[in-house]
């Protein structure tokens, strides 16, 4: 199965690629996961992004698209994959036609997870993550089981992604927007999007995508 996960910073992404990640067994791929670990290298990549993340704006369509042509033909995409964060373009959308035509691929599904921008500052604002294991939480609306500890590997040690202030948000939502919003109807035409409540609590946002998949929730 190959889906993509599209909507605004903050909108559920990655919460819920996953869960569909941990259930079908198929890769989850964030260019903004893959950009992160760039810049923690070090790398060419890493330099050049840098700062294009800081100021919430897009990097380079030449480099994501190059990164992610690597990425889904590693093996653990043989069995499908979910974009999380990728295409945010409209040539962002036409490469990655071009890429799975060349694998003979097809896109299962679209998702567009919908949220208010009012929403997604606040979401935003209290999201945090494990240091360890990459676990996402939130303060009010995912916060760990036993606080401080991560429910997944009990560590205690968890990041806030520097980019994630309420600044750097208004660029980003102003780049979804202007630049990102726009693939929508190239999907719809491909007769491949879902549009799902994003507003809805996280289970209830995970029942709504297993509806929109045509399948059955976990016993
Ligand atoms: P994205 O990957 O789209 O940027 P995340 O999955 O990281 O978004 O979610 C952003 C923040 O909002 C996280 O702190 C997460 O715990 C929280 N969150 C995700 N989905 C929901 C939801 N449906 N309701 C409330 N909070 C949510
Ligand atoms: P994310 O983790 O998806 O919120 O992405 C964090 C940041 O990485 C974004 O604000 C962009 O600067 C950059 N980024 C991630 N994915 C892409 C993409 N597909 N195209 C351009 N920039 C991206």
């Amino acid at each position: 199965m190959n889906l993509i996960l599209l909507g605004p910073p903050g909108a559920g992404k990655g919460t819920q690629a996953k869960r569909l990640q941990d259930r079908f067994g198929i890769a989850q791929i964030s260019t903004g996961d893959m950009l992160r670990a760039e810049v923690a290298a070090g790398s060419p990549i890493g330099r050049e992004a840098k700062a294009v993340m800081a100021a919430g704006h897009l990097v380079s369509d030449d480099i994501i698209i190059r990164m992610l042509g690597h990425r889904i033909a590693q093996p653990d995409c043989a069995k499908g994959f979910i974009l999380d964060g990728f295409p945010r373009t409209v040539p962002q959308a036409v490469a990655l036609d071009v890429l799975l035509a060349e694998r003979h691929l097809k896109l299962d599904a679209v998702i567009e997870l919908k949220v208010d921008d009012a929403a997604l500052v606040e979401r935003i604002a209290g999201r945090f993550t494990c240091a360890a294991c990459g676990a996402g939480y939130h303060e009010t609306f995912q916060p760990p089981h036993v606080p401080g500890v991560c429910d997944k590997c009990g560590s205690q040690s968890f990041t806030h992604r520097p980019d994630d202030n309420r600044e750097t948000v208004k660029a980003r939502l102003d780049a979804y927007h202007r630049q990102t919003a726009p693939i929508l109807p190239h999907y719809a035409a491909q007769g491949v999007l879902r549009s799902v409540d994003g507003m809805a609590a996280i289970d209830d946002v995970t029942r709504q995508i297993d509806a929109a998949l045509g399948v059955l929730p976990p016993a």
